[in-house]
């Protein structure tokens, strides 16, 4: 059985990023024309608005933006998951994303903590990108 029921939609524009992660070695878009990364993926570029870009590997490491910590699972089979932490991280190349905060205490969270890259492969046609705190 599947750990989530829910699998994201993966579009031509998005299968680099998924493809990326199941390699754990994420990749975002970078445009051409003005250098800026961006996420979610899309044809255009969010700062310019032209179109293309490069797919390039990013660090992987961030410092925490948000967070919210989850009481109820969305999804029966994390029921006994809960509560974890689902982070907004702001990556060094600009971008931000969102993954769990793997290995951190709720108390221990703040804005601004250090945190790296970490892979949850799902199963064979998942893998997300998590994050923990990079000492
Ligand atoms: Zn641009």
């Amino acid at each position: 059985m599947d750990r989530y029921t829910i699998h994201p939609e993966i579009d031509q524009d998005s299968a680099p990023y998924w493809k990326s992660l199941s390699e754990h070695a994420a990749k975002m878009q970078k445009c051409e024309i003005c250098g800026e990364f961006r996420f979610p993926p899309a044809p255009t570029c969010y700062h310019c608005g032209k179109a293309g870009g490069n797919w390039e590997t990013i660090s992987g490491k961030g410092k925490i933006y948000s967070w919210i910590v989850v009481h109820h699972p969305v999804d029966k089979r994390l029921a006994e998951e809960v509560p974890f932490i689902v982070a907004l991280v702001k990556l060094r190349e600009g971008s931000r994303v969102v993954g769990r905060l793997i290995g951190c205490n709720n108390d221990e969270i703040k804005a601004g903590l250090q945190v790296r890259a970490v892979y949850d492969d799902v199963d064979s046609e998942l893998t997300l990108l998590n994050f923990e705190i990079d000492i």
